[in-house]
């Protein structure tokens, strides 16, 4: 069996008193896009912030290819490859899309120039636009298009197509499908069902902190309508 890249185990966090992850554990196999699902309040985000080391409170074991994280700060994980996008995009809304995709320091052998504007089109067209005067949908994909500059092997994404037009959903699952196809390995938060069953392989449902189903692509059709009504969908 393939080392899974992501790793984890026994996470637990919390935000002050209040638990919000118990005992969570799961693995992403290098290549592979999971989606996590749930309904709100699940704690989906909380695992994201967790893994990124986002959230003060937490404990458990959190590997990338071998290597233990857990005791690195959020401004060290872009070095050991992990690309985190928030739900809030985190764009810099001030600079441009130029100065934006010129400011990331990762790993180095961040994405080429070229095939970052072969994924992302628009952003060529809006090279000199400043954050702010862009769509949703074009800070959506600079802030992908930010994080694949650093030279990631790991990309989390947290409600990437949220409050974005069908259109635009369309293009930035055609991106997910382009570097998945590329060997890259992503994890992604998603409340949209469609959106995720087109681009994830693996599936796994959260509910009150923990993981309760996990389900391949294949085994999807048997549990689907189980997993639409836990997902409220
Ligand atoms: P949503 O889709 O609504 O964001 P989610 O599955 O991502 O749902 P989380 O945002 O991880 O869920 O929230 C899990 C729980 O933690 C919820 O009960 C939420 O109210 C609580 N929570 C989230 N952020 C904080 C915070 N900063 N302080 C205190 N409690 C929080």
């Amino acid at each position: 069996m393939t080392e899974p890249l992501l790793r984890i185990e026994g996470l637990r966090a919390a935000y002050g008193e209040c638990p919000v992850l118990e005992d969570l554990a799961f693995s992403v196999a290098p290549g592979e896009t999971v989606a996590l699902l749930g309904r709100n309040g699940a704690g989906k985000t909380t695992t994201l912030r967790a893994l990124v080391g986002l959230v003060p409170h937490r404990s458990g074991q959190i590997r990338l290819d071998g290597a233990d994280l857990m005791p690195l700060p959020p401004h060290h994980l872009a070095r050991c490859g992990i690309g985190y996008v928030p739900e809030e995009r985190g764009v810099y809304a001030s600079l441009t899309v130029a100065e934006n995709l010129a400011l990331p320091r990762g790993r180095g052998n961040g994405m080429p120039m070229e095939r970052i504007l072969a994924l992302f089109p628009n952003l060529a067209e809006r090279w000199d636009s400043a954050g702010t005067d862009l769509s949703g949908g074009e800070q959506q994909m600079l802030a992908i298009a930010r994080v694949l500059r650093m030279g990631i092997r790991l990309l989390v994404l947290d409600e990437p197509t949220e409050g974005l037009a069908p259109a635009i959903v369309q293009r930035i699952g055609a991106v997910l499908q382009d570097l998945r196809r590329d060997g890259m390995t992503i994890l992604l938060v998603e409340q949209n069902f469609r959106f995720a069953r087109r681009v994830a392989d693996r599936f796994l449902l959260m509910e009150h902190g923990r993981i309760t189903a996990n389900l391949t692509k294949a085994e999807l059709p048997e549990h689907e309508n189980r997993l639409s009504e836990r997902l409220g969908v």
